[in-house]
């Protein structure tokens, strides 16, 4: 019989599971659930009081917990996980695919003499176990099982939903970790301020700029600066992730006016990022496959673009606003900020 664990860490806070962690219990307890097999439910936090959001599963609790686990490093955030496959006896471990557990789950598979499958989507089967990942930029989909154990399976981040029980103490064993001598001393973290960070794989609404936006318009001239103040003030007033096209991101380097808040890690689409947000609206953006490709997981998609044969209006947005996007945009933002009033 399979024995399962998954794989949970701490947010920044220390305190409480990351979302990506929520996901990957909620995958576990239907993974147990199917096979009726043991679940046992690994933390990895400074304190152990992050499983306070676990009381209700009725999987085993273990936790590695100690300063030593308060920030990512390889060394003993691998001893960790080892221990607690170890402690679980476990064939199958499901991790998110955070970069904490990403950048450790391959070296303690090997350990284990396992096997490591990354970027899971869906994970299937009756009796068996069948983990659905996709290949070649989204473009093919493939069903994987395997006989090697332990088998470690890495979930994308937004394919479960979060497990939202009841919050409360639980009862959790305390694995010991041998750990070995830590050559890596974490000073700090360096991260941009909340407010200056546009990828947010968490936020509910996607919203893609276009190269339109510093385009020449109707009277001639480009507005990239008022393009720039629109699309942050629309950020920051709803949360939204920014996502780009390549057109738009690449113009720096062609001497165009430019976007600074935008980088290459904005972009969506076949060389760039597939995200996961339950909505998206692409602004002064065309619309081309090389693009929308990298729009295969969002919800529900809306355009706003002035062509009305642009490529969201053959059939790849459900709604095209047939617009201008600067004045459509003012005029979301004034309704926003009222609303806020
Ligand atoms: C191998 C390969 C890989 C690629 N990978 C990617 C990728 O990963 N991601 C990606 O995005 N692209 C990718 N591309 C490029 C892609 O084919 C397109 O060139 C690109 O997406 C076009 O960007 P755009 O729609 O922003 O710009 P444009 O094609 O210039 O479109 C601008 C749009 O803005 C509209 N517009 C202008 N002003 C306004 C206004 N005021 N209001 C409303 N609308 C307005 C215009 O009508 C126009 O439709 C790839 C191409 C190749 C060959």
């Amino acid at each position: 019989m399979e024995a399962i664990l998954v794989l949970t860490h701490a947010d920044e806070t220390g305190s409480a599971l990351t979302k990506a962690s929520l996901e990957t219990v909620t995958a576990g307890l239907e993974l147990a659930a199917r096979l009726s097999a043991p679940l046992a439910i690994g933390i990895v936090a400074v304190d152990a009081t992050a499983a306070a959001s676990l009381p209700s599963t009725g999987a085993r609790l273990l936790a590695v917990s100690g300063e030593a686990f308060a920030q990512a490093r390889y060394a003993s955030d691998a001893a960790a996980v080892e221990a607690l496959a170890r402690a679980a006896q476990a064939t199958i471990v499901l991790a998110p695919g955070t970069s904490r557990f990403t950048r450790v789950a391959a070296g303690v598979a090997h350990r284990l003499g396992g096997f490591l499958d990354t970027h899971i989507t869906a994970l299937g089967g009756t009796d068996t176990i069948e983990a659905t990942r996709w290949f070649y930029r989204q473009r093919i989909e493939a069903v994987l099982s395997r006989d090697a154990r332990p088998w470690f399976l890495l979930l994308d981040a937004g394919t479960h939903a979060a497990f939202a029980g009841e919050h409360g103490a639980a009862p959790v064993e305390q694995i010991a970790v041998q750990l070995p001598a830590l050559r890596t001393t974490v000073s700090g973290l360096r991260a941009p301020e909340q407010g200056q960070q546009t990828i947010r794989p968490d936020a509910k609404l996607l919203f893609v700029a276009g190269a339109g936006w510093t385009k020449k318009q109707h009277d001639g001239q480009a507005h990239p600066a008022e393009a720039g103040k629109l699309i942050l003030n629309f950020l920051h007033a709803t949360g939204a992730s920014l996502g780009s096209s390549k057109s738009l991101v690449d113009q720096g380097g062609e001497g165009e006016p430019v976007l600074p808040f935008l980088t290459h890690m904005n972009q969506v689409g076949q060389t760039g990022a597939t995200p996961r947000h339950a909505k998206g609206l692409s602004t002064c953006c065309h619309g081309e496959e090389p693009h929308v490709v990298g729009w295969r997981f969002v919800g529900e998609r809306r355009a706003i673009n002035m062509d009305p044969n642009c490529g969201w209006a053959r059939g790849k947005a459900d709604v095209v606003y047939v617009a201008d996007a600067f004045e459509v945009m003012a005029k979301v933002n004034a309704l926003l900020e009222a609303a806020k009033a």
